[in-house]
């Protein structure tokens, strides 16, 4: 079997530009530009380019782009102030605070602190909490881009066995949420779980979220699951010249191609997704700050 490639970039192009289009109806309509605050803490590479990124696709979507950018040596107080200033700012209806953070930062007391009506990033405990009990929450991006994947390719997934693999409240944990409210029957599987092949080739879903390069192995796979690829690993790639890298994900995707119905690539795959959900938050949020209701077609 050669499997379906699920083509994660060409989804997240559509899905943008449904934004930019329900976008421009509620400037049109109700004169409301959804607006989101990405706000950076010291200059780590990896997350200037996503926050690079993410203002760039802000702005292409038509919606307002705030940045702010705090040196490496920024306090717990100092940021915590910026966000109370941007949860008060009525043009500011997403706010994301890019992780990691420095060292002398707690985390979890800043995104604790960020109102969740504007946690576009979804990881807040009210949206966690939202979540789990079914309730309208915002949803952390990656898995609900991995959610989007799966429900395009496969159609209902109800009854469906899933398989997580990873456990992070980032990926792992809401990931299998989101697959249980759609009636799938879900295993969670982490570094201790015993067997994890085994485990494995019991899912019609597979979601890897490990961080570990090419890890899951054909053999692991059913014939014919639907396999997602969360990973984002960098590895040495000494056949495009010394110290040169290239990223693979968690799945061996050579192997598991050949036995799975459907994969996602990496790269090319789950991370567009994951900014294109932002901006979907985004509007959303602004929608329900706005007494709107949730636009369709997102
Ligand atoms: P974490 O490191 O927070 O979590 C990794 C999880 O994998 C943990 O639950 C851990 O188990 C589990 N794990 C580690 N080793 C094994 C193993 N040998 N067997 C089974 N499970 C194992 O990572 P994240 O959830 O933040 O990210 C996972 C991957 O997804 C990374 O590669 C990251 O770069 C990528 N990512 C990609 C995004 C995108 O936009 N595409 C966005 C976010 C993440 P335990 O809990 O027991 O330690």
């Amino acid at each position: 079997m050669t499997a379906q490639v699920i083509d994660g970039k060409a989804f997240a192009a559509g899905l943008r530009s449904r934004v930019a289009t329900v976008v421009s109806g509620l400037m049109a309509s109700h004169g409301l530009q959804p607006g989101l605050a990405v706000v950076l803490v010291g200059s780590d590479p990896a997350s200037e380019i996503y926050v690079r990124s993410k203002a760039k696709q802000t702005v292409e979507a038509g919606m307002a782009s705030f940045e702010h950018r705090l040196p490496e040596t920024t306090t717990q107080e100092e940021l915590l102030a910026l966000v109370h200033q941007l949860n008060n700012d009525p043009k500011v209806h997403g706010i994301l605070v890019q992780l990691p953070l420095p060292r002398q930062i707690s985390e979890e007391a800043v995104i604790n602190a960020i109102d969740p009506e504007k946690d576009v990033d979804g990881f807040h405990v009210i949206n966690a909490g939202r979540l789990a009990t079914g309730q309208a929450a915002m949803v952390p991006c990656t898995p609900l881009g991995c959610l989007m994947l799966l429900k395009d390719t496969l159609g209902d997934l109800s009854g469906k066995t899933a398989v997580v693999i990873g456990r992070s409240n980032i990926v792992g944990k809401p990931m299998a949420q989101l697959l249980l409210g759609e009636s799938c029957t879900v295993t969670i599987a982490h570094s201790r779980t015993k067997d994890l092949p085994s485990v494995v080739r019991q899912a019609d879903i597979v979601v890897a979220a490990v961080g570990r390069p090419n890890m899951v192995k054909g053999d692991w796979i059913k014939p014919g699951a639907a396999v997602i690829d969360v990973g984002i690993n960098r590895i040495p790639a000494p056949e495009k010249g010394e110290g040169a890298t290239r990223v693979v994900g968690d799945v061996d995707y050579a192997e598991v191609a050949e036995v799975a119905g459907a994969v996602t690539p990496v790269p090319g795959g789950v991370g567009p997704m994951t900014i294109a959900c932002l901006l979907r938050n985004a509007t959303v949020a602004a929608c329900r700050q706005a007494g709107l209701p949730d636009p369709e077609g997102l």
